[in-house]
């Protein structure tokens, strides 16, 4: 676990702070790559992004003042193919928050054999504050400040927290409409994750929640627990929370609690994840969701359930609340949802951990089914979506067991093993220019 630096850290002149949630994620991924005896140059490119675009720009806002927005892209790797990885307009955004998430799409991209490398970015602001039309232009201004940074064969953003697919729509039409008249049709590709209308793919909304379904699936049986009787804990109700809870309703297992940032609730016999969605459109949290009694955070945390399900922001486990968790499996719908003292705790208390990279990987997956409809100019069905998002993520779940029973090491590691040992290969076979 990431409590002091690898070696290249000393190389590269890092000070190891276990508070800096880049060097949390590269100190495991570069230990990985120790195990699985990754050459040092490799390490050292692994060890640090490739590009990190800072812009600033201006947005006039609805009562005619302008305001000044910061935003970032970083992109960590593209050995694999060209960059990918999500946008993200929330307070929180920072340049260091969003290297360590560009490295983890380097790992997810990877793990499921995507021909994608790994970048995030974002926008530091509150998306709920901002008006529909300040937000169309705040994301106008921002993707032509990216300018020629992000392309359909060279770096390919989606939603994330804080954006959906109408913010997509809006970036791939500024993004066409900067791109010479021969390759605008192609331009749709830039970005995935758009509307329906305008080249999005069927079952995109739903599936990083239907990934983190087919992992639970394929997961849960060998570790004792049912689906179908499961009961299980949310942190968060968005996008991916919300369709985890949909498509568990419909294998039968009880929702029993969520906590968002407007409270925790708490219903015994289970809760409907369509009705909870419906309130929390129309409400703006969980909180108050009839039928439902409100519990306190420590409540919450200790509530007895099966499979506890963190798909919120990153870090919310730490040591005390992994004290306080109490359920048998730890499914990570969030990106580094645990910090390593919680990690460190939860793996001590005998809870079992199914890392992020893997149980969020089906967003990603389904971005690239996006990006190939949109380039083949076709339009699959929902079934299809479907089956070839269950084979990925089967494959990435196969691969990350028989990495776990090889290397004797945790499943988060093991999937960083799996990622890795592709990226390895693929770098032995290129070389490294000139
Ligand atoms: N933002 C999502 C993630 O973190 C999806 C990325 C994508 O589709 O490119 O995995």
């Amino acid at each position: 676990m990431a409590d002091h630096p690898v070696s290249v850290f000393n190389e590269l002149g890092f000070r190891y702070d276990p508070a800096d949630l880049f060097q949390q994620v590269i100190t495991l991924v570069l230990r990985a790559a120790d195990m699985l005896e990754l050459p040092r140059h490799l390490q050292l490119i692994l060890a640090q992004p490739k590009n990190e675009l800072m812009v600033h720009f201006p947005v006039k806002m609805d009562n005619g003042d302008y305001r000044l927005f910061k935003g970032y892209r970083v992109q960590h790797n593209n050995i694999l193919g060209p960059y990918k990885g999500g946008m993200r307009f929330h307070p929180s955004v920072s340049l260091d928050h969003v290297k360590a998430l560009a490295v983890l799409m380097t790992m997810k991209a990877s793990l499921v054999r995507l021909p994608y490398g790994g970048a995030k970015g974002g926008v530091q602001v509150d998306p709920k504050a901002l008006s529909r039309d300040e937000m169309m232009r705040l994301t106008r201004r921002f993707t032509s400040a990216l300018g020629e940074n992000i392309g359909p064969d060279h770096d390919i953003p989606a939603p994330d927290v804080g954006t959906n697919s109408d913010i997509m729509g809006w970036m791939a039409d500024t993004y066409i409409n900067f791109t010479p008249q021969s390759r605008r049709w192609t331009g749709q590709a830039v970005v995935t994750g758009k509307p329906l209308e305008f080249g999005g793919s069927h079952g995109r909304e739903k599936a990083t929640g239907q990934g983190l379904v087919f992992v639970l699936d394929e997961l849960l049986p060998e570790l004792g627990v049912d689906i179908r009787e499961m009961s299980y804990s949310l942190i968060g109700y968005g996008n991916v929370a919300s369709w985890t809870a949909r498509l568990l309703d419909e294998r039968g297992a009880k929702l029993k609690a969520v906590m968002d940032h407007s409270g925790a609730i708490h219903c015994d016999k289970g809760m409907d994840a369509v009705a909870l969605a419906a309130h929390v459109a129309h409400h703006g949290g969980v909180a108050d969701f009839p039928g439902a009694e409100a519990l306190e955070e420590e409540q919450f945390y200790s509530l007895p359930v099966d499979v506890f399900i963190p798909a919120a922001l990153e870090q919310m486990i730490d040591e005390p609340k992994a004290s306080l968790i109490n359920a048998r499996v730890v499914a990570e719908g969030a990106n580094a949802p645990t910090t390593p003292q919680g990690e460190r705790r939860l793996v001590e208390r005998g809870v079992k951990i199914l890392p992020a990279v893997l149980c969020n990987s089906g967003g990603v997956t389904v971005s690239y089914f996006e990006w190939q409809q949109n380039r083949l100019a076709e339009t699959w069905d929902a079934e299809k979506v479907d089956a070839a998002l269950r084979k990925h993520i089967f494959a990435a779940a196969q691969r990350t067991k028989l990495m776990a029973h090889r290397f004797d090491c945790d499943l988060r590691t093991a999937a960083y093993l799996a990622a890795l040992e592709n990226v390895g290969k693929v770098y032995r076979v290129r070389g490294i220019f000139p």
